[in-house]
């Protein structure tokens, strides 16, 4: 019968879904004992420099970044040195999450005692959020102060770039997000200086937090975002970010973004290359540049002319190259009428008639602009 082959099938790769599962978790828990074996064999970790070799041998062997390595060198030598959970890990009872969380949250001899088997057997059967929930219920409360006051001058706000335009904000967030929320936080703690302050900066940004959430501040924060006009490498705040991310916030009506249009030579080009309102600087030089009309034949003064977006705002970017000017019948005809007009580059214009004939315009040899 088909249904008893399709679901032969589904035990059979659910059975091996199972054994892959145990045969990764075994793994885990043999890498752990081999970095182990490696920081015991070249001399524990009594010395830094020591630990930082093995950690460097581990980076460059598994092709991973130092910190991961130094990461993977505190798992190992935090689970290799509980025997109970490395053996629930090695067995596949635990995967190597939940081996972490045991370990790390029953620190102390004390709680080992107490409550280490319960929460392995505990584990076997339960999530990695649930078994954590299991363990701060049944924690004692944090009745020593000096650790508690450790813990506290510890407090900080960080940001790491990851890829793909995400960041680590300690929440895992797109960098354009995280950028302003550092950026703020960092404005608040810069800006929060009491008389005789002791906090470091880490701390004052941390305390930040606690005051935006208690609404006990405002603060009006701007972040940069660079939009290359060759299309690729924006950046907020001189993180990478895709490039439709970056025109997004460019385009944006907030007050808090500040955009620049760079051009390849790193030029900046324009300073709202997203908001159709055309800059008086930019209007000025477009003004100078073109004299006229830019249809051809027609003569009336910048002055009086209306800039035209050449390719429409926002596909087109509001920048010297894509604005040009026209007077008002003109630019009339080119939205209403089969009238096309394209840029060659160096500012020459091509007019294509209704009847495809071309006409090419430039602006008079002013201001050192080719003509
Ligand atoms: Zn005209």
């Amino acid at each position: 019968m088909n249904g008893g082959t399709f679901f032969d099938t589904l035990d059979t790769l659910v059975d091996e879904l199972e054994v892959g599962e145990l045969t990764l978790r075994a793994a885990q828990a043999h890498r752990l004992a081999c970095i182990e074996a490696l920081m015991d064999a070249v001399g524990g970790s009594d010395s830094t420099v020591v630990a930082e070799g093995v950690e460097s041998e581990v980076a460059a062997l598994l092709h991973v970044s130092t910190r991961t390595a130094s990461r993977m060198c505190d798992e190992a030598a935090l689970i290799c040195g509980r025997p109970a959970i490395y053996a629930a890990l090695s067995e596949g009872r635990i995967d190597l999450s939940r081996a972490k969380l045991i370990a790390v949250l029953l620190g102390s001899e004390d709680l080992q005692e107490l409550l280490e088997q319960a929460a392995i057997l505990y584990a076997y059967t339960h999530t990695t959020h649930e078994l954590r929930r299991w363990l701060l219920s049944r924690l004692p409360d944090a009745g020593d102060d000096a650790a508690r006051k450790t813990a506290f001058d510890k407090r900080c706000v960080q940001i790491t770039q990851d890829r793909d335009g995400m960041s680590d904000l300690y929440a895992y967030l797109p960098s354009e997000v995280a950028e302003s929320l550092f950026d703020t936080l960092d404005r608040l703690a810069r800006e929060n200086v009491v008389p005789d302050e002791t906090r470091t900066l880490d701390q004052r940004r941390a305390d930040a937090v606690a005051d935006l959430l208690d609404e006990r501040t405002t603060v009006t924060t701007q972040v940069n975002v660079v939009l290359p006009a060759t299309g690729i490498g924006a950046s907020v705040n001189g993180c990478p970010i895709p490039w439709p991310a970056a025109w997004q916030l460019a385009v944006s009506a907030s007050a808090g973004w500040a955009a620049w249009l760079a051009a390849p030579d790193g030029r900046v080009v324009n300073t709202s290359p997203g908001k159709y309102r055309i800059p008086m600087a930019l209007a000025r030089t477009v003004r100078a540049r073109d004299q006229h009309c830019r249809f051809p034949g027609c003569h009336v003064p910048a002055a009086r002319c209306d800039l035209d977006h050449l390719v429409a705002w926002p596909q087109g970017l509001t920048t010297d190259e894509n604005l040009h000017c026209l007077c008002r019948r003109h630019h009339r005809i080119k939205h209403q009428t089969g009238w096309k007009v394209t840029h060659l580059g160096d500012n020459v214009l091509e007019w294509t008639s209704p009847a495809g004939r071309t006409y090419r315009t430039r602006p008079p040899n002013a201001l050192g602009y080719a003509a």
